[in-house]
């Protein structure tokens, strides 16, 4: 069944669902539903529920709720992705595929070594551009959050942001060269469900050893993602899969 991730505002009270804009295309015309048929509409709040179409407006769907659906396919610790900027379309491809893999949050940041920079003059089109993959991406997913993207930070805002979660880690590639590496595993284990965990992930030339000084001090730790090298889009992806299997499938 086709979901679809309704405003707040637009839940009203007796269990009906007004959808608009982009969903009422693509349910009208890409999908050619009509009144009866049935779509899972997502509140922000992660509710989910079956709808039936009760009536097709000119820009406007009126559905009500048939059956309210008690999922739970979002991880159980929170992830935020902190990815360093990478070159051309990297960070469509790890937003979209760090949804599918559950992550909760990306922060995009200008690494020292980050080829590209980011162009303020089209930051607010970038990130409504950003949105809307992961918008997607939780959709196609069947997720009941839609994960939040902030705008480009500094290495220095994300350690104020870091503050805020319980447990920071930063993927580090000389982890991988030393014989005396940190374990995710071990990381992993020290963590309760419900902690919220914080990644780092450096651009294609990794991270500056002044980056890695600063995040050490700042209380992350450095992890070894396995003892292959891996490009700055399949690290994220490693590391997500990683923790959906320890958390979600060991136990
Ligand atoms: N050019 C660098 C590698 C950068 S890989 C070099 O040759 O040393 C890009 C990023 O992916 C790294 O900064 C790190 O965050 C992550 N990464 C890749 N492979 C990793 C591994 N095996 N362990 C930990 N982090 C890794």
């Amino acid at each position: 069944m086709q979901r679809y991730f309704i405003p707040a505002d637009l839940w009203e009270k007796g269990n009906r669902v007004i959808v608009t804009g982009d969903d009422f295309h693509h349910i009208v015309r890409v999908m050619r539903m009509t009144e009866g048929d049935r779509i899972i509409c997502n509140h922000p709040n992660g509710q989910a529920a079956i709808c039936k179409i009760a009536t097709i407006d000119s820009d406007s769907i009126t559905a009500t709720v048939v059956e309210e659906l008690n999922e739970q396919v979002e991880l159980p610790v929170p992830v935020t992705i902190a990815q360093g900027l990478p070159k051309s379309d990297k960070l469509d491809l790890i937003l979209q595929k760090g949804t599918e893999l559950g992550a909760s949050r990306f922060i995009p940041f200008q690494a020292k070594r980050s080829i590209v920079k980011w162009d303020q003059k089209k930051a607010a089109k970038k990130l409504q551009r950003m949105n809307k993959i992961v918008k997607e991406a939780s959709e196609q997913s069947h997720r009941n959050q839609i994960p939040s993207v902030t705008s480009i930070m500094t290495v220095q805002q994300l350690i104020d942001e870091s503050k805020s979660y319980d447990v920071k880690l930063f993927a580090y590639e000389d982890e991988a060269r030393s014989d005396h590496f940190r374990r995710l595993s071990d990381v992993l284990n020290d963590v309760n469900e419900s902690q919220s965990i914080l990644a780092c992930i450096g651009p294609e030339g990794g991270f500056s050893p002044e980056e890695v000084g600063a995040l050490k001090d700042a209380g992350f730790l450095s992890v070894r993602l396995g003892p292959r090298i891996l490009r700055t889009e399949t690290a994220p992806l490693y590391l997500l899969s990683s923790i959906s299997y320890h958390f979600e499938e060991l136990r």
